[in-house]
């Protein structure tokens, strides 16, 4: 599809290699290529024609969203821009957002769509969350001018992927890291918004993957969940995480831990026995530990969770609602159990200053949980107004990149030399 030959006249894309001089046939010549994403053949049809009367390029229609991950993560089809459908059958826009975040897609996305205002605007906010940039979105019958204009502001800064070809790695792939150490943690700080002490760090889980790089947890804790090896995935990270609250008490520095424990870790019974064995084993003391448990984990309604969640409470452990906000059947959860602390999702903390409809939800968010007598961490605080937000609405934690990004244990000592100073000098506002 579309047209391949090379134009004397500047296209809008700047070339992503430059043509060779040895071989300057038009058929080996990069031409950027644009992926059309769309159940609906006619509008792929339609946009294709578009396209093609606005310069060259290579063009990809794909009326089934799978085919089209799939040629994307096998490299096969590398789009510096991709035409997308947000309501597809298969995998519809939303999936394919994480899909591509997952394997580092670093082209840019248009979204198509004929869906309300609101769902278009949930899509840009997801795809903003997985960092994917956004060019903007076209009605249906998509406009010309519009995309003409999206397309000719468009200048894809790099290459579309950090690798070639990268793809998802397997569960079998995972399983052998888990086993091999190459699962780490990097830890993010968690400070008072009243006195800007640090409290505690979150354990963010990352994977050194010797080919690929490091992975984030977007990507491996679903393959986790899905392959039976999240309980292995928990263990590793908690021996880790806690083994290094134990050596920054050693060194002086008393800070809660916090670990990310899903769904399935609380449906096991004996949780409880190995999270007391392994504090105990590493001189931990449970009243420092925080377990935070997303609230979509909650959603499910059992016993077994229940009971876990009990009798870690017993233990002195302290329990958290992570990703509040963004579940449905939490507030039963909190009317049957208790829990010491409340995050709010970050979607609703970035940015609430400037959109009423999260601040709405996050003023909510804040009311339950002070209600309730949990200890209310903001996450997602990235910038000195999300602070002050958080701050006028009572919250008693921060966590997000205004504070800190997720550090290396290592660069902990020296970003709290640099964090205590921004407290200092009142760069930083504490609430009073
Ligand atoms: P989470 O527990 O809600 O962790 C917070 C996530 O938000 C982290 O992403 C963190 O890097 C990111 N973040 C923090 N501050 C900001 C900010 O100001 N702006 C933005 N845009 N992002 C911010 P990360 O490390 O990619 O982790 C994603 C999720 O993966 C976590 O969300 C958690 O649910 C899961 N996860 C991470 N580690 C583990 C683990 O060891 N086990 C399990 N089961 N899940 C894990
Ligand atoms: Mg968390
Ligand atoms: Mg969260």
């Amino acid at each position: 599809m579309g047209a391949r030959s090379v134009s004397p006249t500047p296209h809008p894309f700047q070339p992503r290699l430059a043509p060779s001089t040895m071989d300057a046939s038009p058929d080996k010549s990069p031409l950027p290529t644009i992926c059309i994403v769309d159940d609906d053949a006619f509008i792929v049809n339609v946009i294709t024609l578009m396209i093609a009367r606005m310069g060259d390029f290579a063009l990809r229609g794909f009326t089934d969203a799978v085919a089209a991950f799939a040629a994307i993560s096998a490299g096969e089809a590398r789009p510096d821009l991709i035409i997308l459908d947000i309501n597809m059958p298969g995998m519809d826009g939303m999936t394919f957002f994480r899909n591509l975040a997952g394997i580092g897609y670093r082209g840019a996305i248009v979204l198509s769509s004929g869906e309300s205002e609101s769902l278009l605007r949930a899509g840009e906010q997801l795809a903003a969350s997985y960092g994917l940039r956004l060019l903007g979105r076209i009605p249906k019958p998509p406009a010309f001018e519009l995309l003409r204009d999206m397309i000719r502001a468009y200048r894809p800064e790099a290459a579309a992927f950090e690798r070639p070809a990268r793809r998802l790695p397997s569960a079998a792939e995972l399983a052998h890291g888990i086993d091999h150490g190459e699962i780490d943690c990097v830890y993010q700080p968690k400070v008072d918004m009243r006195t800007g002490a640090l409290l505690g760090v979150e354990a963010l889980a990352r994977w050194n993957h010797p080919d690929d790089g490091v992975i984030g947890p977007a990507v491996f804790a679903q393959l986790a969940e899905s392959h039976g090896l999240i309980t292995r995935l928990t263990h590793n990270v908690l021996d880790r995480a806690l083994g290094q609250q134990a050596r920054w008490q050693r060194e002086g520095l008393g800070i809660k831990m916090s670990v990310n424990v899903s769904a399935q870790d609380i449906s096991e019974i004996d949780f409880p026995e190995y999270v007391t064995a392994v504090a105990e084993r590493l001189g931990v003391d449970p009243a420092s530990v925080v377990l935070e448990i997303t609230e979509s984990g909650l959603a499910r309604d059992a016993r077994i969770p229940i009971e876990v969640m009990a009798r870690l409470r017993m233990r002195r452990f302290h329990l958290s609602v992570d990703d509040f906000g963004n579940g449905y059947s939490t507030l039963l959860k909190l009317r049957d159990f208790s829990f010491d602390e409340l995050k709010v999702d970050q979607a609703f903390v970035h940015g609430a200053g400037d959109n009423e409809r999260h601040a709405v939800i996050f003023r909510a968010s804040a009311d339950i949980g002070r209600s309730l007598g949990m200890s209310l961490v903001a996450e997602g605080v990235e910038t000195a107004s999300d602070w002050r937000f958080a701050r006028d609405l009572g919250c008693d934690i921060a966590q997000g990149f205004y504070v800190a990004r997720p550090l290396p244990a290592a660069d902990l000592a020296a970003w709290l030399v640099g964090w205590r100073s921004r407290v200092e000098n009142g760069e930083i506002e504490l609430a009073h």
